[in-house]
């Protein structure tokens, strides 16, 4: 990646978002010694890391401390213009209640549509669109992941030589299955999880579960097909098996089949409306509200122009910000459809005596999020401008097009893994600290808020938003930028890094029923 470098970032920069901000973030690598004076005569007292606030104005104990034009918190004590505005200094105010903000009141006029942006992709019976063309084997349970795992290490290295279309064989191995209160209420989500990922876009159709056969999840209701004989389900436990040696045979046998099809799939062009991105960030800082979110919620727009579906998600970083959103909803239908996730995530959350300051990490404190609430408006900023056209409650299949939000936990794994149960086929991850996250399912476009990251993590950042912090790229132009290169990795002419290494994070099921 080359090193952008702007003499204008030599100077001492802070960002200040809203007019009537009280605060401003640092801008400079490695931060600002106290003493340091900016241009328009304001004098730091305290040292300021990178990305952290300084008080613009004498802050009483107890005022209102604004950023992005919004309250982030009040003052536990004086905050004197020039010094450090640290997690301690800043109290979390309450969420937003849920009973009385506006419903679809601001709904945003459709944007301009956006005609003749296409990608190469692999395209369905049913429709849909991938952007990988993918061997994905399903599991009943947990029991058999060992066993799964020993055979595709023979189909990756004696079958798929063969199949030279097919990218690559993956397993969807979890923790669920059994020993799990199948039929409590919220066990809902993780089956219907399940039986969406099997139907991923990029696995092109070609179902088949690996089941062990005394599991609670019986096989066929994770393909929602009727009960007995079916040829794409095989049980380890059938009696027709002497030892491990058939299991594997029988597993490598119908992964043939499967190949067999897959291999005539060929890239073909599709309009950029048959994409299903999702968003999301991990390791946050003060930057991801700067940069990153703001460029992703350009190229969201893009998207959404294009007649694409883009989702957004996680539920506890949108929370404190639901007041901003409800207005956008196309209709009160779907307003509401937004406050039932909140108001079910609130419930979750207090059921484990936690609320939702339980999110902000370590990382996203050092990073110079003094809270959620500062978190959550730099997050909103991904959802870009557009109207929300539809809500998803947690593992549902995305029908609609536009901008919609998809309600996850924000743990990045999981959100994954549910934003593709949702039909995603490809993920834009902005991320401030930095991870090494990625999918083997769909590719994921990394996306760091500083050009310091950036650099640094040379072969494991796909996209630097950070020059829209130097003033050398504006919002827009890193905004299109990104979008071109959701279009070349989706069409397989550009390959993610986590892709190039092979580094896939887990499957991780959100599971909110008991375990037994
Ligand atoms: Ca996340």
């Amino acid at each position: 990646m080359p090193v952008r470098t702007d003499p204008r970032s030599q100077q001492p920069r802070t960002i200040k978002i809203s007019a009537d901000d009280n605060v401003a973030i640092v801008v400079n690598d490695f931060g600002l010694p106290a003493g340091t004076v900016f241009a328009d005569g304001l004098k730091l007292i305290d040292r300021v890391p990178q990305g952290h606030k300084v008080a613009l104005v004498d802050i009483p104990a107890g005022g209102a401390i604004k950023r992005y034009g919004h309250v982030i918190g009040t003052a536990t004590r004086l905050l004197v213009r020039g010094s450090w505005v640290e997690e301690s200094g800043v109290r979390l105010p309450d969420a937003p209640p849920m009973d009385q903000i506006e419903l679809a009141t601001r709904v945003p006029a459709p944007l301009p549509s956006l005609e003749g942006y296409t990608f190469e992709g692999f395209r369905n019976p049913d429709g849909s669109v991938g952007t990988k063309n993918l061997l994905a084997i399903s599991t009943s349970v947990q029991c058999v992941a060992g066993t799964l795992e020993h055979a595709i290490k023979l189909i990756r290295r004696d079958l798929l030589p063969r199949y030279p279309n097919v990218d690559d064989v993956i397993g969807l191995t979890h923790s669920y299955g059994c020993g799990v209160a199948i039929n409590a209420p919220d066990a809902v989500i993780p089956i219907r999880t399940l039986q969406n990922l099997a139907r991923n876009p990029n696995f092109g159709g070609q179902a088949m579960v690996v089941g062990l056969g005394c599991e609670k999840l019986a096989p066929e209701v994770l393909l929602r097909a009727p009960s007995g004989k079916n040829p794409d389900i095989m049980s380890l436990q059938d009696e027709a098996f002497t030892g491990f040696g058939p299991m594997i045979e029988q597993i490598l046998q119908m992964a043939a089949a499967r190949l067999e099809i897959l291999n005539r799939r060929t890239r073909e062009t599709c309009p950029a409306s048959d994409l299903v991105v999702g968003m999301q960030c991990g390791g946050s800082d003060a930057f991801s509200g700067v940069t990153a979110n703001p460029a992703l919620g350009f190229a969201s727009d893009l998207l959404v122009r294009c007649g694409a579906t883009v989702m957004f998600s996680e539920v506890t970083e949108v929370r404190d910000a639901v007041h901003l959103l409800t207005p956008r909803a196309v209709n009160v239908d779907v307003a509401r459809a937004l406050i039932r996730e909140m108001q079910w995530y609130d419930d979750y959350l207090h059921r484990g005596g936690a609320d939702r300051s339980a999110n902000t990490t370590p990382g996203n404190k050092k990073g110079g999020l003094a809270n959620i609430m500062e978190k959550t408006l730099g997050s909103i900023a991904k959802s870009g401008t557009a109207a929300i056209s539809g809500v998803l409650a947690p593992g549902e299949r995305a029908t609609t097009k536009g901008l919609i939000f998809a309600a996850t936990p924000a743990s990045d794994f999981v959100c994954g893994t549910l934003q593709l149960a949702s039909g995603m086929t490809l993920q834009v991850f902005t991320t401030g600290r930095g991870t090494p996250y990625g999918l083997a399912a769909a590719p994921v476009i990394k996306v760091a808020t500083r050009s310091e990251l950036a650099t640094r993590w040379h072969d494991l950042i796909d996209f630097d938003a950070g020059p829209i912090a130097t003033g050398a790229a504006s919002i827009e132009e890193n905004g299109w930028e990104l979008f071109r290169l959701i279009l070349e990795v989706a069409s397989g002419r550009k390959k993610v890094w986590s892709d190039h290494w092979g580094i896939y994070n887990a499957l991780t099921l959100f599971n909110p029923a008991p375990i037994t």
